[in-house]
């Protein structure tokens, strides 16, 4: 290894941050001195494209008009257009879209499909409101990124508390106002609408594929190991379904309203059943022992699959995790300052942008299909995301062995070395 690398190593441990754009910008950092990128690339990359930010006033159910902030950041379209889904929660804040979008940017890279990384948020707790209220929330948002979206400039796709039902609300009002029907302005539309078959499964699939190609190095056996998944979204739940399909005994699961533990493991089909006969959350779930989200961090497990939101494994609990490999299915759940504690326990993390995508990729396969207007059954659409999934997986670990680093900061390496590539043969004035 180059002195130069060694040293950039060494400046590895930096100081914890939760705001999850430094957090990025901390293994962006250390990845860039890796492979010695250049100052004008660096500063290109550093920052966003475009920043919107927008005021959507929406007429409530109660006569009263309330204005919602909403957000797009477009962080880089060397490789294409901007893909990046859009997210709903209160937590949502310029730092975070941000950091979210240039996750995009990485994921796109590693996944090898053609485009660039946004995202977009509303600041809002989609729970409290109506499904009218919601509707009109999204169409207003829709309408003030009418000039922003576009089948070959930025497409949107769902995210935390958003779906089918919202892409649907964004295509009509997008296609209402270009005055023709534009399928492919966003995806993870619902099938009827230009769907993609496997897309709803796709990232907690790919998720799965991600864990047994670890496991594999690792020569754990599926049948043998035990795992824990945080979150009970679309993401955890149907990673976790995944998981137990290929013989992990899953021995806890969790949503913002509890955790519940069982080492006999806890049939995913009776909890997705709970969950769907519940408004949609686990509350009072029978199928394990209640525990607190930090034990659940911490259990005995092997696999460890935080599907959640960002900031849950921090420099205060990594020492805690037990689990011998981490699967990212959620954005971000690692601060910076927990991947070193992580990496000297010899825990193997498998990073969010290879791990969650799957998403994007069954995204792209979903926007090819409404632009051929040609449309695949849905064991093709797995064959070719397992696949590519596989491949992703395996390119990471080798920039792992090849700069003997984690495979965090493989994967940043081998975004950044592509659209690096793109942004200099493409060149700026
Ligand atoms: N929101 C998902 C992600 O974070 C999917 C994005 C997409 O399909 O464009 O990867």
């Amino acid at each position: 290894m180059a002195v130069a690398e060694k040293a950039a190593q060494k400046q590895a441990q930096p100081k914890e941050t939760t705001n999850p754009y430094e957090s990025m910008i901390q293994r962006f950092d250390v990845a860039a001195k890796i492979i010695g990128l250049d100052e004008e690339t660096y500063n290109i990359l550093k920052t966003p494209q475009r920043q919107y930010v927008v005021s959507l006033p929406v007429a409530m159910d109660n006569g009263k008009v309330q204005v919602f902030e909403g957000y797009r950041i477009i962080h880089n379209t060397s490789r294409g257009p901007s893909k990046g889904g859009i997210r709903y929660a209160l937590e949502v804040n310029q730092d975070e879209v941000k950091a979210l979008a240039a996750w995009m940017t990485w994921k796109c890279a590693i996944a090898d499909i053609p485009y660039g990384g946004a995202k977009g948020g509303i600041t809002v707790d989609a729970s409290k409101l109506s499904l009218g209220e919601l509707e009109r929330l999204t169409r207003a948002y829709t309408r003030a990124m009418v000039d922003v979206f576009g089948v070959d400039k930025d497409i949107p796709a769902p995210d935390v508390a958003t779906g089918p039902r919202e892409m649907a609300w964004i295509v009509d009002e997008f296609s209402r106002m270009q005055g023709s029907f534009q399928p492919g302005v966003v995806t993870g539309k619902p099938l009827h609408l230009g769907g993609s078959e496997g897309r709803v499964e796709a990232t907690g699939r790919g998720v799965n594929t991600a864990a047994l190609e670890a496991m594999r190095q690792m020569r754990l056996d599926p049948r043998k190991a035990t795992a824990a998944v945080q979150g009970f979204g679309n993401v955890g739940s149907i990673s976790a379904k995944y998981m137990e399909d290929a013989g992990l005994r899953i021995v806890a699961i969790s949503d913002h309203t509890g955790a519940f533990s069982n080492s006999k493991g806890i049939s995913i089909g009776d909890a997705i059943k709970y969950r769907n006969a519940n408004n949609g959350v686990l509350k009072g779930f029978t199928g394990g022992k209640l525990i607190s989200n930090e034990e659940l961090l911490a259990l005995d497990v092997d696999v460890l699959a935080p599907c959640a939101l960002e900031n849950q494994i921090r420099q205060a609990n990594a020492a805690d995790v037990k689990a011998q490999l981490i699967v990212e299915g959620a954005n971000g759940p690692t601060t910076a300052g927990a991947d070193k504690i992580l990496q000297e326990k010899g825990i193997i993390v498998v990073p969010d942008i290879l791990a969650n995508g799957g998403g994007v990729t069954v995204s792209y396969m979903e926007w090819t299909q409404n632009r051929f207007g040609y449309y695949y059954a849905e064991d093709e659409i797995n064959k070719r995301a397992d696949r590519s999934m596989s491949r992703a997986f395996e390119n990471v670990w080798a920039v792992g062995k090849k700069y003997k680093v984690s495979m965090r900061i493989a994967a940043y390496i081998f975004a950044l070395e592509k659209v690096a590539k793109a942004v200099q043969s493409r060149g700026h004035y």
